[in-house]
């Protein structure tokens, strides 16, 4: 890691050195190009408590395996072992479907899982601390991005109360209000749940076996994702202001309600750890790439945390935008140039939407309980625990082992 200079041309300048922009500031660097990383986020201040554990699967896992923290990945997750969904209508506890497993994996490693559940805190430890050992990755933080200036061959940053820099492609992966996004002109369409998920980690009184467990009640789900030993994440769907409020609670009143509520279908509870709430948003940019600019992560898509896709679908941008900046630098051709941003965007475009628009389907489904959708989604749980090709499908894509995935997401 070296020093920022105003006077240097970087390659790509990353604003936002949260899980995804780091991890493309790893990967390009490793591949030669000279990278500046921005946050404005002031590295010496402790980081806030964050209740968020993420479900990475294989094929993120995998690009950590090409950035070289698997090991760290490894040691500080769970490994999944599969997903069990329970329709809880309003009235009663059905039997579990089991909608997939390990076994149902078509893996070149037989000993692979469907994924790791790791802690958001230790997961941005382990990158922060690569970040800042990186040859060819310039961190510069706390720098604010303030807006940006096209030239013909590069684009300028401002920054506020700091010198601007200059870079041939600016990526924005500073999150879900990406100042970025808004300066590159890229509008963003979508909508408000109006409800938030209620976070923490609790202790569980039964063994969790590596399988995150999901009950549909009719306000939303709730999830039981398990952490390592007896440890387990909890993910509860509830009305804006309920989650909020109910975070806020005593510890031993939130240990009251969520037993007297969900001890039925989890098992005794006890609180390990600070409680949180985060609002529900779907947000998709309605372009992914603007002249010299690409946003990446939440940036260009905000999808319901329901099967944990968000950062996967993150990590993919990052794997998808390696392959054609790594591909484009060897062909010597502009990294920041139309026709390198359009083959970018050709890849992720619809894959992206698609998980977005798939994941507010099943909310849909799901969060009410209405005589109507009621068979339908009965059907559907029935059919992907019967059907074992259909199964296969839904392993898959939730391990991102199927075709077309990125290069840096495919075992080797
Ligand atoms: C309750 C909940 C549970 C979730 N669970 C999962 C899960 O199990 N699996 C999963 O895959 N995803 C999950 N997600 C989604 C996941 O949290 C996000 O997809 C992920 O954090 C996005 O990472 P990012 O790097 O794009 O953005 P962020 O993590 O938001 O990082 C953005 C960075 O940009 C910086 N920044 C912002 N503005 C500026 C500026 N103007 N100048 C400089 N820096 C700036 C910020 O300081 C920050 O460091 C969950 C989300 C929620 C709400």
């Amino acid at each position: 890691m070296h020093q920022s200079m105003a006077d240097t041309l970087y390659d790509v300048a990353i604003v936002g050195a949260g899980p995804v922009g780091s991890a493309l500031a790893l990967g390009l660097s490793r591949a030669g190009l000279e990278t500046l990383l921005l946050d404005g986020r002031d590295p010496s201040e402790a980081r806030r408590a964050d209740g968020r554990n993420f479900a990475l699967v294989t094929g993120s896992q995998r690009l950590f395996g090409h950035l070289g923290l698997a090991d760290a990945l490894a040691s500080a997750g769970q490994p999944l072992h599969g997903l069990e969904a329970v329709d809880g209508g309003t009235h009663f506890f059905g039997r579990p479907s089991v909608l997939f497993a390990d076994e149902d994996l078509d893996s070149a490693d037989p000993g692979e899982s469907l994924g790791i559940m790791v802690q958001a805190e230790q997961l941005q430890a382990g990158l922060d601390d690569a970040v800042s050992r990186a040859d060819h990755l310039t961190l510069q933080a706390p720098a604010q991005f303030a807006g940006l200036i096209r030239r013909a061959a590069y684009v300028e940053l401002d920054l506020a109360g700091a010198d601007p820099v200059c870079a041939r492609l600016v990526v924005g992966a500073d999150g879900l209000r990406s100042s970025v996004r808004d300066a590159l002109g890229i509008a963003t369409e979508g909508r408000d749940y109006g409800k938030s998920v209620f976070t923490a980690n609790v202790r569980l009184q039964s063994p969790h076996a590596g399988i995150a467990r999901q009950l549909f009640l009719p306000e939303g789900p709730f999830a039981i994702l398990p952490l390592p030993a007896d440890r387990a994440n909890l993910a509860w769907y509830m009305k804006r202001g309920a989650a909020e409020a109910l975070s806020r609670c005593a510890p031993k009143d939130i240990e009251a309600e969520l037993n007297h509520r969900l001890a039925e279908f989890a098992g005794e509870m006890r609180l390990d750890g600070p409680a949180g709430s985060y609002p529900l948003i779907l947000q998709v940019a309605n372009r992914l790439v603007a002249p010299r600019g690409v946003v990446i992560g939440d940036a260009a898509r905000r999808v319901n945390p329901l099967a944990g896709q968000g950062l996967n679908q993150g990590f993919r941008d990052v794997a998808a935008l390696m392959d054609c900046l790594e591909e484009a630098s060897r062909a010597g051709l502009d990294i920041g140039s139309d026709v390198v941003l359009a083959r970018y965007s050709e890849h992720r475009r619809f894959d992206g939407l698609g998980a977005a628009l798939a994941l507010d389907g099943i909310d849909r489904l799901f969060s009410n309980d209405s005589l109507l959708t009621k068979p339908i989604r009965a059907a559907g749980l029935l059919a992907a625990q019967k059907i074992s090709p259909l199964r296969r499908i839904l392993a898959r894509q939730a391990s991102a082992t199927e075709d077309g995935v990125p290069g840096p997401m495919k075992g080797w």
